[in-house]
């Protein structure tokens, strides 16, 4: 009998099961009550006393390991042929791993930053979520001011109490880092302001409900127009080119007085036409202008000491012209084809 339950303990112990109806096979044959094991401890009934406790110590190790034996076959082929390591193929190739890289938005957002950077600007950042102070009113938008309309806003709640009952936005532009280092520093100051703003837009090729600004803001003793000028042909050409053309048209702003907007040639179209530049050849990059009094009054700036210029440029069509892209929609799809032409540089 010794040898039976030797020859038992061999076949359990090699046993291999490929599925669950080996598995099967595997629990009736030596688990079940009228499986072999089950059969053994009948006979042992049988055996005579003397030997009965040395047989019945191997016959339990039997049914121990059978059990063992059981449960690790169940795990393998719960788990699949992966589990197991003899369904390990090494010599399938490996999967590579993908390297990730920039955002082309981040891509231009540091081209923009080094640009300036090497003018002498600082990177300031401020909150996304403001007050209606730092938003409109410190930047000469009255309280139903028209001008206010020129940025649909998304107002998120009330902030206070009923003495202090100030708006809070989701801010429409990076203006507000302005005002927060006009009043928490004093000129010479010299910044850009990247970020994310927000404003209540249709969506379409041209315009998004989120998209991202760089502002710039220059205060000191004698700043001009001139110096306004200068600093964005400089940026323009540094970003696109020596001969690209450039061009200044008076514009309208409530923070800024005389206000300019710049426009360069369409890079898409070449100058001949397309959505992008609404078929005019020309494609608007930058609003400026110089610091209106009021602002810097509203700062605790003396504007009579004091003056400055101030510039906002959207990365998203800095980007667009850059890179030829006619949809500005594409950059928050998450679509990997686009995205993964950006390579890093290595
Ligand atoms: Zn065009």
């Amino acid at each position: 009998m010794e040898e039976r339950i030797q020859s038992l303990m061999h076949e359990v112990k090699s046993y291999l099961a490929r599925d669950k109806k080996d598995l099967d096979a595997f629990r009736m044959k030596y688990i079940s009550k009228k499986g072999v094991i089950g059969e053994l401890f009948e006979e042992l009934r049988q055996v005579s006393a003397d030997q009965k406790k040395n047989v019945g110590k191997v016959l339990n190790q039997l049914k121990q390991t059978a059990e063992a034996k059981l449960a690790e076959l169940s795990e393998k082929v719960e788990l699949g042929p992966a589990a197991s390591s003899l369904e390990i193929d090494l010599t399938l190739p490996p999967i590579p791993n993908e390297i990730g890289n920039m955002h082309p938005l981040n891509l231009t957002r540091y081209r923009i930053i080094e640009i300036f950077e090497r003018l002498g600007f600082n990177v300031a950042d401020g909150p996304e979520i403001e007050d209606d102070w730092h938003n409109f009113s410190a930047l000469n938008f009255p309280e139903n001011h028209p001008a206010r309309e020129m940025q649909d806003t998304f107002f998120i709640e009330k902030k206070g109490n009923a003495d202090n009952k100030q708006d809070v936005v989701l801010r429409t532009h990076t203006s507000n880092v302005q005002i927060r280092m006009m009043e928490n520093q004093k000129p010479p100051l010299r910044a850009i302001m990247p970020g994310r703003v927000y404003r209540n837009e249709a969506i379409s090729a041209r315009a998004h409900c989120f998209f991202h600004q760089v502002e710039g803001l220059y205060v000191d003793k004698n700043v001009g127009f001139a110096d306004l000028k200068q600093t964005l042909y400089h940026f323009a050409k540094e970003m696109y080119g020596q001969d690209i053309k450039i061009r200044f048209r008076p514009s309208y702003f409530p923070f800024t007085e005389p206000s300019a907007e710049i426009d360069v040639t369409c890079l898409i179209c070449k100058g001949k036409g397309c959505n992008v530049c609404k078929y005019s050849g020309w494609v608007e990059i930058a609003g400026s202008g110089m610091v209106h009094p009021n602002v810097l009054k509203k700062c605790n700036i003396d504007p009579e000491e004091f003056t400055g210029f101030a510039f906002g440029m959207g990365i998203e069509r800095i980007t667009m012209l850059r890179y030829q892209i006619n949809d500005l929609r594409i950059f928050s799809e998450n679509d990997v084809r686009f995205l993964k032409q950006f390579q890093p540089i290595i």
